[in-house]
């Protein structure tokens, strides 16, 4: 915990882990996070070998840009340097370990980045953003194949598609400069923080707590309050008016497995490899959980991964539309009984042709279709009755059954044949 006023850097181990694969830094001018990975093989020590790679880049720079190309200098050397490291210690095969970076020149904040820590900058209250996770659930979100509520869910929301390490000889990073006034404060986490504390959160803190090394204090205290199921560290930078010169800035320090010593220094110069004792990288050898990285993926994994989530949008797809057929299939059975119900119904009406005719169904019709039709017709005509039962055919009378509209029928016959007035 090594900082000046305006910076700091926490790294915890975390209330789970056994050890602490994250580093941090924060010197002069550049700022560092680092989340090792590597089930069996040292994420501690690839954080801390590209950290202290990087911390080389640690410099007074004439212009962002410089800055700029220095860092990603930095971080394509680290890279180089890991891959190096497991071909000589190939226990070590699989680390890597994601880097967020930012190097201040004056009144712009030159930044580096790859895999899933993030650099934000807190400005006015408003907390942004500034790096993009490069996640399996990122990319299945950009392409529009998940929301982002889906992937805050996601199983595999932890898969890194990009990180350094010794799977890719050009690892492919993030540059670029944003401007910084003074009142910004730049934060740099791993997931440790920004899985388990929200955004909101952060920005309360941020807004709230002043001091550099309070600050970040605080929001690694909230991550373990949230049961730090992950290694956490947070590096903090308050800009004010003056830039820090060097001279007077009194402190720059490493934290997290960076501060640890390093067992693998010296061994690149001598060029042989040396087989490090695996129990002193790891003196709890009891399967630390690993739920939150996975390796650097192959390709064929990516493929599994990828057909695993379109079968899964696809038992999505299938839920959704046996859920559909079975709205449908209640709906047409509704109206199969509604109108089956109707067809139980009589009445006495006139035709078309003014005769007086029984009528199965209803009166009432639903838009164009009519829910009754002519049973029988009979050869009285609606005329030929006298003017109350006309009046009565003409308004419909209802039957109880069927043998009972046929009683009407007859009544009505006769009053015809008595002599209907004309
Ligand atoms: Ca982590």
């Amino acid at each position: 915990m090594a900082n000046s006023p305006l910076s700091a850097a926490v790294s915890h181990v975390g209330k789970i882990r056994s050890n602490n694969q994250d580093s941090g830094y924060a010197g002069r001018h550049l700022f560092v996070v680092a989340d090792g990975m590597g089930g069996h093989a040292g994420g501690d020590v690839a954080s801390a070998i590209a950290t202290k790679r990087i911390a080389e880049a640690d410099e007074a720079y004439a212009a962002a840009a410089d800055a700029e190309q220095a860092l990603q200098a930095a971080m394509i050397a680290a890279n180089s340097l890991l891959a190096e490291t497991v071909f000589e210690h190939s226990e070590l095969t699989g680390m890597g370990t994601t880097v967020s970076g930012i190097i201040r020149v004056g009144d712009q904040i030159a930044l580096a980045h790859i895999g899933d820590s993030r650099i934000y900058r807190f400005r006015d209250g408003e907390l942004e953003q500034v790096t993009a996770d490069h996640t399996f659930v990122q990319r299945l979100v950009d392409s529009g194949r998940i929301t982002p509520e889906e992937a805050a869910v996601h199983p595999r929301r932890s898969v890194l598609m990009r990180v350094l390490g010794d799977v890719d000889a050009a690892p492919e990073i993030d540059t670029k400069i944003l401007d910084t006034k003074p009142g910004d404060r730049w934060l740099l986490c791993s997931d440790g923080l920004s899985s388990y504390v929200s955004e909101d959160k952060i920005a309360q803190i941020l807004a709230t707590v002043r001091g550099a090394q309070g600050a970040a204090d605080r929001l690694v205290k909230e991550s373990l309050d949230h049961g730090a199921p992950d290694n956490v560290t947070v590096v903090l930078l308050d800009i004010d008016a003056s830039e820090p010169t060097g001279a007077d800035t009194p402190t720059v320090g490493f934290v997290g497995s960076a501060a640890a010593p390093l067992m693998f220094e010296g061994a690149e110069s001598e060029r042989r490899p040396i087989r490090l004792p695996t129990l002193l990288l790891h003196p709890l050898k009891a399967a630390p959980p690993e739920d939150t990285h996975f390796e650097p993926e192959r390709e064929e994994f990516l493929e599994q991964l990828i057909e695993e989530d379109r079968r899964r949008a696809r038992r999505r797809r299938i839920t959704w539309l046996v859920g559909l057929l079975v709205v449908i299939a209640a709906i047409v059975t509704a109206i199969v009984l509604a109108y089956q119900w109707t067809q139980t119904h009589y009445f006495i009406g006139a035709t078309d042709d003014g005769r007086v005719a029984i009528f199965q169904g209803v009166q009432q019709n639903i838009g164009p279709i009519s829910l009754s039709h002519v049973e029988q017709t009979s050869s009285v005509r609606v005329d030929d009755l006298p003017a109350y039962q006309r009046a009565q055919v003409e308004a419909t009378i209802n039957a109880d059954d069927l043998r009972d509209a046929h009683d009407i029928l007859d009544r009505l016959s006769r009053a015809a044949e008595s002599g209907g007035s004309r």
